[in-house]
């Protein structure tokens, strides 16, 4: 589904991504991991498409097709998804609104037809009792006055709506108190089917006690330099990132 081969991306003019390589089936999920500043939320950004960040070498195909040749819109509607780490407020704009557009522009690029009001409602309450959502937060504006907890269910209930063939979750987990957590991971697991992929960005091994990830990679520099298994997980939590600064930075 996802083929990302020797990228290198740079944010006004410092080089960021140093060569990350990474192939993502249909099916699974994969953890990225890593120190802070390694270039984790640069990553998820640049497979959004965020025009802050300069691609400077390296291909990324998504299902066959040049991903770094599309616009956000464009990779949008082609199924990619970004959950940002901190969720933006959209004044004025409610959240019923923003998701009826979207849904809508959605399934017009993917040939279905547009819902109808009554369709598209019946849609949301099915999705928000994945997300437990309160019914009242959607006829706000999008995550204006949203405690984080909130915010964070919003971008899975969104994720649930949109149903994306690859979902990138940057840090969904921090700020979120243990019960808001299992919600939040709860859903992303009723979500995973055999058609869709799901890359899980989080500093913390926590998350992954109930998202189970096929992968777990970890990014440092820039690069991954590591790719394991779930227990990978489970020794970066024990041992922490330190072993693989020292391998790295020693053999640098
Ligand atoms: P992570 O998500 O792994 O913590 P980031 O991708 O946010 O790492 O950041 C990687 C590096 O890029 C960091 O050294 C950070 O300081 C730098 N960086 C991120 N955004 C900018 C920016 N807008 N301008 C300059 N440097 C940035
Ligand atoms: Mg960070
Ligand atoms: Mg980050």
């Amino acid at each position: 589904m996802l083929s990302i081969k020797n990228l290198h991306a740079s944010i006004e003019g410092t080089p960021i991504l140093k060569g990350i390589n990474l192939e993502i089936k249909a099916g699974e999920i994969h953890a990225i991991m890593g120190p802070n500043g390694s270039g984790k939320s640069t990553l998820a950004s640049v497979l959004a498409g965020r025009e802050e960040y300069e691609v400077t070498d390296g291909e990324v195909t998504f299902k066959g097709k040049d991903l770094l040749d599309m616009n956000p819109e464009d990779r949008a509607r082609e199924g990619v998804f970004l959950a940002f780490q901190y969720p933006v407020e959209i004044p004025g704009v409610s959240t019923t609104n923003f998701l009826r557009t979207a849904v809508n522009q959605v399934r017009e690029y993917r040939g279905q037809e547009a819902l109808d009001a009554v369709k598209f409602l019946s849609l949301m309450k099915e999705k928000m009792k994945l997300v437990e959502m309160d019914q009242k937060l959607m006829s706000r504006a999008l995550n204006e006055g949203f405690s984080g907890g909130e915010k964070k269910r919003n971008e899975i209930f969104q994720m649930a709506m949109l149903e994306p063939t690859l979902s990138i979750l940057d840090e969904t987990d921090s700020g979120l108190d243990i019960d808001a957590l299992k919600v939040v991971s709860n859903g992303v697991n009723q979500l995973k089917s055999k058609d869709n992929a799901t890359i899980v960005v989080t500093h913390y091994q926590r998350l992954l006690d109930y998202i189970v990830p096929d992968y777990v990679h970890v990014l440092y520099k820039g690069r991954i330099v590591k790719s394991g298994a779930k227990e990978l997980a489970l020794d970066l939590e024990e041992n922490g990132y330190d072993w693989i600064k020292a391998d790295v930075d020693g053999a640098s």
